[in-house]
C-alpha cells in the first residue's frame, strides 16, 4: 500500500482529479475514496472494458489512470491498451498494479504503462511471510516517487529484502506451476453442476478472455466461483482438506476466502450486488500443490455438500 498511496501522491496534488477503474484492491479503493479528498485530490470510477465512456469522465485537472491487470475478485481485464492509448492522448501518467498477473505472465511497461506498481506480499515473495511493495517505471518517474517514499517512511527492512529476493528466485516456477493448476482447477469446477460460474480470464467462455489472450502469456493463480446458491457454503469451506481458509494469495500454498466476507467487507450490500459479488462467491489462489489432490478436494467437498440438501438458502 506504500508503493500505491507514495505513487498517487507523487503524480495528484490538491486540486488534481484521478480516473480510477471501477473494482479495484479494497485498500486502493478506501485511500481514494477516504484519504485522497483529505489532500484535496479527487477521483472518478470508470469501467476498463468500455473505452467510450472515459472521455466524458475526465476533467481540466485529471493527471493520472489507476487500474489493474485482473482484478479481485472478479478476475476481469480491462482494455488495457486502450488505457495507455488515453492516456498519452491526455498526458495523462497511467498507473498498473500488475499484483495478480505478475512480471511472468504480463508486462505492463511494454505495452506502454508509464507505472507499475505490485504487492510483493503476494506473488513475488511467493511464500506469505512478508509485507512489501514494489514500484518500477522510468528512472524519471520513480526517483519523484522515491523522494516522497523516504519521507512519509514507507522503506523495507532488510530480512525483508533478503526474503524478498529469496522469493524471487522461484518467480517464474512458482506461477508456471500456479497458472497450470488454476486453468486445470477452472475447468473442473466449470464442469460441476454444484457450481454456477467460474471467473478465470483464461476459459475462453470468459467475458474478458480476448484482453487476456492477447495481453498474457499466462492466465495466472487466481479465479473465483459461484457456488450453487442452494448449498452451504461454510460447510464447502470446512470440507476442503488442501486450501486454508484464509486471507491474502499469491503464496504456494492455494487459499480460499469469501469476498463479502474479507475483502468487500467495506462495501454497501447494494455495491456488492451491483458488481456481482454475492454471498455464495468463493475467491481461490490457487498453489503449486499436485494438482490430483487439489481436484479430488474439491470434488470431496462438492459432493459432501451436495449431499447435505439444506432446507433453506444460508447466508
Ligand atoms: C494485497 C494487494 C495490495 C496491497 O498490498 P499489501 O502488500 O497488503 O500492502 C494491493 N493491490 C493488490 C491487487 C493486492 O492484492
Amino acid at each position: 500500500m506504500a508503493a500505491i498511496s507514495t505513487t498517487i501522491m507523487t503524480f495528484a496534488k490538491k486540486g488534481d482529479h484521478i480516473l480510477s477503474q471501477n473494482t479495484l484492491y479494497g485498500g486502493t479503493q478506501t485511500f481514494l475514496t477516504n484519504d485522497c479528498p483529505n489532500m484535496g485530490i479527487s477521483h472518478t470510477s470508470f469501467d476498463p472494458a468500455q473505452p467510450d465512456t472515459w472521455e466524458k469522465l475526465r476533467t481540466p485537472t485529471t493527471r493520472a489512470i489507476y487500474v489493474e491487470s485482473i482484478s479481485n475478485p472478479l478476475i476481469e481485464v480491462g482494455d488495457l491498451k486502450a488505457v495507455v492509448e488515453f492516456a498519452r492522448k491526455h498526458k495523462l501518467v497511467s498507473i498498473i498494479d500488475n499484483t495478480f498477473a505478475t512480471p511472468v505472465n504480463f508486462r505492463p511497461a511494454e505495452i506502454g504503462f508509464d507505472i507499475v506498481v505490485h504487492s510483493a506480499t503476494k506473488y513475488l515473495n511467493g511464500h506469505s511471510d512478508i509485507v512489501g511493495g514494489v514500484v518500477a517505471g522510468s528512472k524519471e518517474h520513480v526517483s519523484k516517487i522515491r523522494h516522497l517514499l523516504i519521507h512519509l517512511g514507507g522503506s523495507m527492512d532488510p530480512h525483508t529484502c533478503f526474503l524478498l529476493e529469496r522469493g524471487l528466485k522461484t518467480l517464474s516456477l512458482r506461477v508456471k506451476e500456479q497458472n497450470k493448476n488454476a486453468m486445470t482447477l477452472a475447468k473442473f469446477l466449470d464442469s460441476r453442476s454444484e457450481v454456477v460460474a467460474v471467473n478465470y480470464c483464461g476459459l475462453e467462455s470468459n467475458a474478458n478472455h480476448k484482453f487476456a489472450r492477447e495481453l498474457f502469456s499466462g492466465f495466472g493463480g487466481m479465479l473465483s466461483f459461484y457456488l450453487d446458491p442452494k448449498l452451504d457454503i461454510a460447510l464447502f469451506i470446512d470440507s476442503l482438506t488442501i486450501p486454508l481458509h484464509a486471507a491474502s494469495l499469491g503464496g504456494v500454498e492455494t487459499l480460499v476466502v469469501r469476498p463479502t466476507r474479507s475483502s468487500h467487507m467495506g462495501l454497501t450490500n447494494e455495491q456488492r450486488e451491483e458488481k456481482g459479488i454475492t454471498e455464495n462467491l468463493l475467491r481461490v489462489s490457487v498453489g503449486v500443490e499436485s494438482i490430483d489432490e487439489l481436484v479430488e478436494d474439491f470434488t470431496n467437498a462438492l459432493e459432501k455438500t451436495a449431499s447435505k440438501q439444506p432446507s433453506q438458502v444460508v447466508a
